[in-house]
């Protein structure tokens, strides 16, 4: 299934708000200040899209405690920036969406960015389990070649990410850390990784130690050449991960600063999570993505890099 982008919710306000509320409330409306059900629509133009709690006297509308909250963009923009973002695959820099949408660029930065904190869903249960495996591998991203500008140049660029991925599901979760470390690894399985799954990583020493609290540990030795090792394990599944992430940062975004990468990277987990291969449509991965705006708001400015980086395309 597509969806059309002149669908109304996608260019009629009030059609857009109404998706909103169907997928926030489906059942019944529930006040976000203090969740009492017993609410009322209010009435009078002035007051569209505004409901009013009988319990704490509150007003809210939709966008109450969601992403969208003190945003001035319209509702029927969000929705198909969200769209957007969840049909391409390598993502969709603020630049296109300012040029597509009609937002400024600065909109459409904090528009993105938000959007892809709503990405960020699913990462409480762990992964892997009896009988399962879990693959985990390190990269760096960062522009080190020659035409680089100074600024995002050299090794003082690069940014490591550690990842992992249960391949029988094809979920990833991928992890800006500091510096490529047993603890980084550990601290990272701890909370993510089922310990009676099979951990599968290459030859590297970071993971020796770990390897033994699983029910198995398998490696795959690439500096024998070899990606996939005697009883059939391999760890190309997350790579695959990652050069799908390092296409989209070199194809799409350019350049991403450190403060914001793990964004990025979950904005590429949760489209790889739920992708079509797995039998989630674009349609499905946007209501996805819209279950999950409320209870996150942010603040920060725009980064200075991002900025520069952004613009050149
Ligand atoms: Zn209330």
């Amino acid at each position: 299934m597509t969806a059309d982008i002149y669908a109304p919710e996608f260019t009629d306000e009030d059609a857009a708000i109404a998706h909103v509320e169907a997928s926030r409330w489906p059942d019944q409306v529930n006040c976000p200040h203090c969740g009492s059900t017993n609410v009322h629509r209010m009435a009078g133009k002035t007051q569209a899209g505004y409901f009013l709690c009988n319990d704490c006297r509150e007003k809210f509308t939709c966008r109450t405690g969601t992403v969208m909250e003190r945003s001035h963009i319209p509702i029927h923009k969000w929705l198909l920036a969200i769209h957007l973002m969840n049909a391409s695959k390598k993502g969709m820099s603020a630049h296109q969406l300012h040029r597509m949408l009609g937002v400024t660029y600065k909109s459409a930065w904090f528009l993105a960015h938000r959007i892809r904190e709503a990405m960020d869903t699913g990462k409480s249960a762990p992964m892997g389990g009896q009988g399962g495996s879990v693959q985990m591998d390190e990269t760096y991203t960062g522009n080190t070649s020659k035409r680089a500008k100074s600024y995002a140049k050299g090794l003082k660029a690069k940014r490591a990410v550690m990842g992992l991925i249960d391949p029988a599901k094809g979920h990833v979760r991928a992890f800006h850390v500091k510096d490529v470390t047993a603890e980084a690894a550990r601290k990272i399985l701890v909370k993510n990784a089922d310990r009676k799954s099979t951990l599968v990583t290459d030859e590297a020493l970071i993971y020796r130690n770990v390897g033994r609290e699983f029910s198995r540990h398998e490696r795959v030795f690439h500096k024998h050449g070899w990606y996939v090792n005697d009883r059939g394990f391999t760890t190309n599944n997350i790579e695959n991960f990652f050069g799908i992430f390092k296409r989209g940062v070199y194809g799409t975004f350019h350049h991403i600063s450190e403060q914001h990468l793990q964004r990025y990277l979950n904005e590429f987990s949760f489209r790889y999570s739920n992708r079509s291969g797995r039998g989630v449509s674009d349609v499905d991965r946007a209501a996805l993505t819209l279950k999950g705006i409320e209870g996150k708001r942010l603040m920060y400015r725009i980064p200075h890099s991002d900025h520069e980086q952004e613009t050149v395309c």
